[in-house]
């Protein structure tokens, strides 16, 4: 039996600290490349938090926003394996499996709820219910 235990970090952008623009959140303005260098920096630090406490731990890094392209691949801690692009049949928890560690950096509340850049998938919805509970996501498959 593999004792290797499996962490997944799922990263969107909206939440990471010091950002709180949409311009931010668009490629092609000089504030997105200082917004992803954030992002890449949260990634990293939960990376080596992650290092502290498993060495031997496998990490995945799936990029969460957009077009999934906002990590910076050369600048992410090498230890770490990463998912960006498309296709993903699960968007923003794509390459999740039953077992992992799941962690969340950089998410963003809900349309309509109190906090920075908040929205759900994009302005046109206003309310999305995982199981009866507000979410600003996708609910996942059962
Ligand atoms: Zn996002």
């Amino acid at each position: 039996m593999d004792a290797t235990r499996r962490f997944f970090i799922s990263a969107d952008l909206e939440g990471v600290a010091g950002v709180v623009a949409s311009e931010e959140l668009r490629p092609g303005n000089a504030e997105y490349e200082w917004a992803r260098r954030l992002l890449t920096d949260e990634v990293n630090a939960a990376v080596r938090g992650i290092r502290r406490a498993d060495a031997s731990a496998e990490i995945v890094v799936s990029d969460g926003h957009g077009g999934y392209r906002n990590i910076l691949p050369a600048d992410l801690d090498p230890t770490a394996g990463l998912l960006r692009g498309k296709p993903r049949p699960l968007a923003m928890i794509d390459g999740i499996r039953s077992g992992d560690e799941a962690i969340f950096i950089g998410y963003h509340p809900r349309a309509g709820a109190r906090g920075t850049l908040s929205h759900t998938f994009d302005d046109a919805v206003l309310d999305l219910r995982c199981n009866g509970r507000p979410t600003p996501r996708a609910c996942p498959r059962r």
